[in-house]
This record gives C-alpha cells, structure tokens and sequence, in this order.
C-alpha cells in the first residue's frame, strides 16, 4: 500500500470501495439524482484532479490548523486587537461573522448529504472532503472572530441572528434556497456559480481587506482557508464539465441554472460590495476594481471561451451586472446608513479622506449622485440631528434585499418589477430578480420576508425594539451610529491610556 502511487490510492479508495447493490436497484440507493432531468451514462468518468486520501488530507490539514491556532493564541495574548486600522472595521467582521459563517455551516451539511446520495464513488468522496472543509471554515472563522468578541459589541449571537435579522435573510435564503434545490443544482449554484465564479469577489474584499487593516486574526484564517478554496473551485469546473459531457440533453438545463446563480449570487454580494467600499477604513481596492478584475477579465474573458466549446453562454443579465458596478457599492450604503438602528453594525458618513477616494474611483457617478448625500448627512449629524428611516422597506420577493437598486444604467430611477402569481402581486429589484420569480413562481411566493413577518407579528411584537430584541441585540450598543458608539468610546480610551 505505502508502495502504490497517490492515483492508484485514490481508485482504490474510491471506485475499488464501491460495490453495486444486489437486493436494491440503484434508483433506489440514490433516489435523488434524477428528478431534475440531468442525464449521467458513467459515473466513473468522474475525475478528481486532487486524488485526497482521508490519512493525506487529516495530516495536512491538521498541520494547517495547528499553524492556525498558535496565531490566534499568540494574537490575543499581544491585544492584537489594538492594532487594527480603527474600530470601525470590526463592522465588516460582524457582517462576515452573521452573514458568512453560517452559510460555511450550511455548505457542509449540504455536501454530507450529496457524499450520500450521488450515484459515483468519486464525486462522493469529492463531496465528503468539501463536506469537512466547511466544517471546519465554519469553526476557524467563528474562532477567528470570537477574540473580538470579548472587548466589541456585535459579536454574541451570530447564529440567532442569521435565523432572524432582517438583512442576514439575504444571505440565508440565498442558501435555503440552494439547499431546497436538487443536487445537480446545488452544484452548479454552490461549486460552480458561487465558489468557481464569484469566490474571488468574496474572498479577496474579506482577506485583504483584513491584512491591510490590521486584522492578523481573520487573515491567517483567510490563508488557512485558501488551499481549500482552490480545490471547491476545482471541484465546481469539474463538476459541470462532467455534467456537460455526459449528455447533450444537459446544456440548456446548465445554462438556466448558471443564469439563474450568477444573478442570485451576484445580488448577495451587494453587501460585500458595500462593505468592500464602506467599511474598511483602509481600502484595498473598489468593487469596481474588483469587479473588473476578478470577473470580467479573469471569467468572462477567461473561463466563457472554453465553456463555449460545451455550449454554455456567458450568464443572462450579465450586461446589468456589469452597469451596476458603477453605483452597486453606493446605493446600498446609503441604505444601511439609513437602517443601521434595526442592524448589528453601525454605520457613520465616511471621512472626507474616503469621500475623496469614492470620487476618484467612481468619477462618474459618485459626485453627481452620492456625495452631496452624504454631505447633507454630515451637515446633519454635526448639528445633532443623525436620522434613521422609520419606516420597514420593502423586500424583493427572490434576493430580499430591500428595493433599492435602480434602473440600469441610471441611478437615479428605483427599479420596481412586478409580477403576477395565483391573483396576488409580487415585487421584484430588477429583471434578473422577476426572471428568477417567473421561472420557479411556486417556490418563491414562500419566501420568509422579514419585514412580512414582523407586519404579521412573528418577529416578536409590535414594535421597533420589540423586534430588535427578538433578534438577540443588546439595543445602544450593538446597532446604530459609529460615531460616539460604545465601541469608538472604548477604542479612542485604550488608545489614549494604551492597553485595556
Ligand atoms: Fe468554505
Ligand atoms: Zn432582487
């Protein structure tokens, strides 16, 4: 066995473990893998470029993780914390520890049923080891943030949150509803559209955006995470050129879905492009730049040409994706700068430094339509009238993130679409979104919308704190106003008397 090379291993391990059922057909084994139309001939024309063994990857990963630890430890013995850019930057943990955590928990559920129910032996071992993966994402990024937790606010009840809190719905129904999905789906949503397309522009705002403004916590975590990420993007290509080749019949199922996740997660990285922009006080680049960057040059000119060859088309409603990126970052702060008294973060106008930034960056759009906004604010706050909306938004029924996005193209008109299912209206942000609602119509008229439930009076009564305490928050504390928060308090204290 030691003598047999790593390929020969990994057969062993996965096709020679297999065994064909005598006393059962195979559509009862794997009852799971039909029902979507998707045709696989052979299963066994399934290859995993890594060829992981269980003792290789406990081995390494078990090196990775106690690298890992010795950093956190040695981080919260120094006060590491101290060192961050400023304590406004901790609001962009407090997004990633509410909103992308617990979808790292939903990943590895997901990809332990699949490691059960698909028909081959080497996409299910691929599944378990992504399935571990996510595990343990889950884990390292909770323990990344958790040293926070002790000296900041926003911190204590991320998994009641994600359950709850009305802008955390966008990331949570995004999952939900690719865990409702059938498994073929699942793939080409997760592997493919979220981790394969979009992971860059998820990742590299988080990870840079933690080394550059001092958060040696969240970064070691985001290099620990980096070898893994490489393999579910792999694993994502694979997957759906596997599917591709297996059957002609596939394509234009691949393609809807491809259409349908590329505007789906697109939509969730709204936030990331507002935290991207907004909430690092030292900026790494803008979603502009990252969008360029990461998807128009690295995907749309990189990865569509080959998939050509298998008859897949860059995504529906690509073109919209690509206006928005003038504008995307600005529309939805200024939404959350009006909300943040229902959120677990706080927002403030950002300083005249970065204001100057947002306008270099976005020299078309930013002076013209946001600035005078933000400066009115300022206006405002300096002479002790900071306002919220009091009102709740209203949610787009596929991404439920309030209706705030524009036409394309022209920010200064709000996109409204609506559609009819079953005599009763629904509204929708965009075309991408009511595309979406018209093709699965029955499935989203369920969608849980905050703001629907809280007029129902599910969302623990009748009245704004009323709600904020249902959703675990410690009110004056945890939402609002950056400026005079507790934590900018605490934060200008420690660093005027040096130390805590
Ligand atoms: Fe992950
Ligand atoms: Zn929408």
């Amino acid at each position: 066995m030691a003598k047999a090379s790593m390929r020969e291993r990994y057969r062993l391990l996965t096709r020679d473990l297999d065994w064909s059922p005598s006393y059962v057909s195979s559509e009862k084994l794997y009852p799971y893998t039909r029902f979507e139309g998707i045709k696989v001939h052979d299963w066994d024309a399934w290859e995993d470029p890594f060829r992981l063994t269980v003792d290789a990857y406990s081995k390494y990963q078990a090196e990775k993780d106690k690298r890992l630890y010795a950093v956190f430890d040695s981080f919260t013995q120094g006060q590491g914390h101290l060192g961050l850019a400023d304590a406004r930057y901790l609001n962009a943990l407090r997004l990633f520890l509410q909103g992308v955590a617990p979808l790292e928990y939903q990943a590895h559920r997901h990809f332990s049923y699949l490691a059960r129910h698909l028909d081959g032996p080497g996409p299910r071992f691929a599944a378990l080891c992504q399935s571990i993966d996510e595990l343990r994402h889950f884990q390292t990024e909770t323990h990344a943030i958790s040293v926070y937790n002790k000296y900041y606010d926003g911190f204590h009840s991320p998994g009641k949150m994600h359950d709850r809190v009305w802008y955390l719905s966008v990331p949570k129904s995004f999952f939900d509803d690719g865990l409702t999905a059938g498994p073929f789906e699942f793939l080409t949503a997760i592997s493919f559209s979220f981790e394969y397309l979009l992971t860059n522009l998820l990742f590299v705002p988080f990870m840079s955006g933690a080394s550059f403004n001092g958060d040696l916590a969240t970064m070691s975590f985001g290099f620990s995470a980096q070898s893994d990420e490489s393999r579910h993007m792999t694993l994502g290509l694979e997957a759906i050129k596997f599917l591709l080749e297996q059957d002609e019949g596939n394509v234009p199922i691949i393609q809807d879905w491809i259409d349908k996740w590329f505007w789906r997660a697109y939509r969730l990285l709204a936030l990331v492009a507002c935290m991207q922009d907004y909430f690092l006080p030292k900026k790494v680049m803008s979603w502009k730049e990252a969008f360029e960057l990461y998807f128009e040059q690295q995907m749309l000119d990189g990865l569509f040409p080959d998939l050509e060859y298998f008859g897949i088309k860059p995504p529906r409603h690509l073109d919209q994706a690509i206006a928005e990126k003038e504008y995307l970052s600005h529309q939805v702060h200024w939404t959350l700068y009006q909300f943040s008294h229902a959120a677990a973060f706080t927002t403030t106008v950002p300083p005249k430094e970065e204001l100057d930034w947002m306008s270099a960056q976005y020299p078309t759009t930013f002076d013209q339509h946001y600035r005078p906004l933000y400066e009115k604010a300022a206006r405002m706050q300096d002479s002790g009238n900071r306002f919220f909306s009091r009102g709740l938004p209203q949610l787009c029924q596929v991404c439920q993130i309030p209706m705030l996005f524009s036409e394309p193209g022209d920010p200064t008109r709000v996109a409204f679409r609506v559609s009819e299912y079953r005599g009763e209206r629904f509204n929708t942000c965009s075309d991408g979104c009511q595309w979406i609602f018209e093709r699965e119509p029955a499935k989203y008229v369920q969608a849980w919308l905050p703001v629907h439930q809280i007029y129902q009076g599910n969302c623990g009564g009748a009245t704004i704190p009323d709600v904020l305490s249902w959703y675990g928050y410690e009110l004056g504390r945890d939402n609002g106003e950056y400026a005079g928060s507790v934590d900018q308090q605490n934060w200008a204290k420690w660093h005027t008397e040096g130390g805590v």
